[in-house]
């Protein structure tokens, strides 16, 4: 490739002049000059570097600002810090440069974006462990999360050039923990980029196929817009304020998620797009507005009750603030309007940024993502959970949706839904939830694990008999009340234990045997325990009895004691290396290196010949090979990216792969014999298995056939839609198995 210097250099030239035309509006004194400072030092850091697609790297950099700035609402620290968020990593630079020259806000931010360097442990994660450090940082500075997310967006954006393994791992941690934390924050129009870029990435036929047809069916959608505004527009004409109304469509992945998990095609997703009344009402009579709106546009359409939503008077955690109703448009079909001023609509799409512009206004929103900050500082507190557990717990907490509930004396406590009476009794008050045997709820008597409602009261009953159990940790669900059982049960742990030691003492001193850590080591050899709290436990609970302590004493072991776990950790560690050489370069043929190479076909996603395919490799069962677009992909890419290997299908007609069809229909006579035969007689397809169950004359039928390929599976399909009263044929995957 012939690469035009000069030409470069102006495009560089002109993308910097366009983040600072940009960032203006917000730049006070001399920050213009830091920005300078800092890109020029980015520019001659990055200067022999390029980006896969061959482009000069410093256009990653200026992007990621960029993305700030327009995208986000950031200032002048986080545009310092993204221009500078790849150099400690990649070249000499080291963060004691920025620091002197940038001050110790900007270097913190830009350590918060640098990776951990070094070796990780065999069976931990290196991008769990990442991924736990730049969330340490979160709790001193957001900004380091929302520069985190720029990066993320432009990576995903920039894709296409990478290789296939790394597009899967990158869009896979994407999907597992970077869209849900963009939804956290309130960064909607960023979470719904990285979820369809996502979906590009590992499902490129489905995603193609809805834009189509978002596209083709674009004019009857505005004629129908256009209609169903007209009487309402006269109205809120007559306000006498600014307005304006938005359609747009769902996204696609959103789209896509409900016609899977409905199972339905495009056609019948009814609510595809939303249709938006944005005020330009004056903060004081924000709500007043937004009802008087809702009036009007019930005086024409009739809402459906069970769908009205006011996010006005109680807001989202993340921020969220708008009046949604579902009403009845004239042609039959349920129509969304969402209503909201033009504040929470910037709030909606830009999140925790915008909301700086309304600071004084905002307390509830800030109150909310304060205590969203505490809880993820106290999660990181916990040492010894480790990086995967971290990053488990974590996603708990971005996932759920939320219930408000009351206190007796009426104050308003969030809560995320299926939480229940326990989860609540440890949001009050860890002593209280530990002493937790029950509830009042609306002066009605529940157990401690019944599930709470939106608007419930509540008041907990204690007792200072009561202690928590194992069993506890099963009926909460809030990360909070997890931890505090956790902790508790340790607690109680280690008193066990300390009786434990004393039994112990006693027991070696009656002997005049010393204790010494040698000494522990055989103890816990013989006992077959993994730590020395589990000996002294077991030993404190009586599990370990004195008979045999003494059983102990007197046993003389034969062969020294094996020096274990450091070099079988060395072994796994090998084992991973050879493989990693092995595939890093390569592909792996699905067919022909079988012999060669330990692999299997997933059963959680059963991919044939023609799928989309990638290779992970296990601990203890070698290589499986998974669909992209299996379910259980971004739980294995977001933590083990690096065991990763791309795998391609060789051709080959002989062989024939393992599958699972999902039938529905209605139930008639001879149907199930109908289905089978079409099967086995007309396309001579061998079944494995086949369950057919009737409930109320639908019948719903899995069964498990074996084909060539994605060709020979897709005609199987159509004639198998072809049979009378079958109404849906489908493939299907399980989520579960033995995955790592
Ligand atoms: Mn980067």
């Amino acid at each position: 490739m012939v690469i035009d210097e000069a030409i470069e250099k102006k495009e560089i030239i002109a993308r910097y002049r366009r983040l600072l035309r940009l960032a203006k509006p917000m730049l006070k004194d001399d920050d213009a000059k830091l920005i300078k400072r800092a890109f020029t030092i980015a520019l001659e850091a990055h200067k022999n570097m390029r980006r896969k697609s061959g482009e000069p790297y410093i256009f990653h950099p200026l992007s990621v600002a960029e993305i700030c700035v327009d995208e986000i609402g950031l200032g002048t620290t986080s545009i310092i810090a993204a221009l500078l968020h790849d150099v400690v990593e990649d070249t000499d630079i080291q963060l004691i440069d920025i620091e002197r020259i940038f001050g110790k806000k900007v270097s913190k931010i830009v350590d918060g974006l640098t990776k951990i360097r070094g070796v990780f442990e065999y069976g931990t994660s290196a991008q769990a462990e990442n991924f736990r450090k730049m969330l340490f940082t979160l709790s001193e500075d957001v900004r380091v999360i929302l520069i985190k997310l720029a990066d993320r967006l432009h990576n995903m954006r920039t894709l296409e050039s990478m290789p296939r393994n790394k597009q899967l791992r990158v869009s896979n941690e994407t999907i597992y923990l970077y869209a849900p934390l963009a939804h956290r924050l309130g960064l909607n129009a960023i979470k719904t980029e990285l979820e369809d870029l996502y979906l590009r990435f590992t499902d490129f036929n489905s995603y193609r196929d809805i834009a189509n047809k978002i596209d083709e069916t674009r004019a009857s959608r505005s004629r129908f817009i256009k209609q169903f505004v007209l009487p309402v527009k006269e109205e809120i004409d007559g306000l006498k304020i600014g307005y304006e109304i938005k359609s747009r469509p769902k996204s696609i992945y959103s789209i896509f998620n409900k016609m899977k998990k409905q199972n339905i095609p495009f056609e019948e997703v009814y609510d595809l797009f939303a249709i938006r009344i944005i005020l330009d009402a004056p903060l004081e009579q924000e709500k007043s507005y937004c009802w008087q709106v809702y009036s009007i546009v019930t005086d024409h359409y009739t809402p459906n009750p069970d769908r009205l939503r006011d996010w006005i008077s109680t807001p989202k955690g993340n921020g969220y603030e708008s009046l949604h109703t579902t009403v009845m448009a004239k042609n039959g079909h349920w129509v969304e309007v969402q209503i909201r001023t033009k504040r929470m609509d910037e709030i909606a799409e830009k999140g925790y940024a915008a909301h700086w512009k309304y600071k004084d206004n905002t307390a509830k929103y800030e109150s909310n993502l304060e205590k969203w900050v505490v809880r993820v500082r106290e999660t990181l507190e916990k040492q010894d959970l480790s990086a995967l557990e971290f990053v488990d717990d974590f996603r708990g907490n971005l996932f759920s949706d939320e219930i408000f509930v009351f206190t007796p004396r009426g104050e308003l406590k969030t809560m995320p839904t299926g939480a229940t009476a326990l989860d609540f009794a440890f949001e009050i008050h860890t002593d209280i939830g530990a002493k937790c045997i029950g509830a009042k709820i609306n002066q009605k008597l529940v157990p401690i694990n019944h599930v709470l409602k939106n608007g419930d009261q509540i008041e907990i009953l204690t007792s200072s008999k009561q202690k928590p159990n194992e069993d506890w940790l099963r009926f909460v669900t809030s990360t909070k009340a997890k931890t505090k059982i956790k902790d508790l049960l340790k607690e109680d742990r280690r008193k066990v234990a300390e009786e434990g030691k004393e039994i112990l003492t006693r027991k070696m001193r009656q002997n005049k045997t010393e204790i010494n850590s040698r000494l522990y080591e055989r103890l816990r050899d013989f006992f077959k325990v993994s730590s020395q709290l589990e000996l002294l436990y077991k030993i404190g609970k009586g599990i370990i009895t004195a008979t045999d302590l003494k059983k102990f004493q007197e046993y003389k072991p034969t062969a020294p004691i094996k020096k274990q776990t450091a070099s079988e950790l060395a072994d796994a560690k090998a084992v991973e290396q050879e493989i990693k050489k092995k595939h890093e370069e390569d592909t792996l043929l699905i067919g022909e290196d079988m012999d060669v190479v330990d692999y299997k076909l997933a059963k959680c996603c059963s991919p044939i010949p023609g799928d989309d395919v990638f290779g992970f490799v296990t601990v203890s069962e070698g290589i499986k090979i998974h669909r992209a677009n299996c379910p259980n992909a971004p739980e294995l890419l977001a933590n083990h990216g690096n065991r990763v290997i791309k795998a391609k299908w060789t051709s080959q007609h002989e062989l024939s792969f393992l599958t699972g069809l999902r039938v529905i229909g209605t139930d008639r006579v001879g149907l199930i014999n109908d289905v089978s035969k079409v099967i086995s007689e007309e396309l001579k397809v061998n079944m494995s298995s086949l369950a057919f169950n009737t409930d109320h004359g639908i019948f719903n039928g899995e069964i498990m056939l074996y084909v060539n390929d994605t060709r020979h599976l897709e005609m199987l399909i159509s004639k198998l839609e072809k049979v009378e009263g079958v109404v849906q044929v489908s493939r299907f995957d399980r989520v579960g198995d033995k995955l790592t």
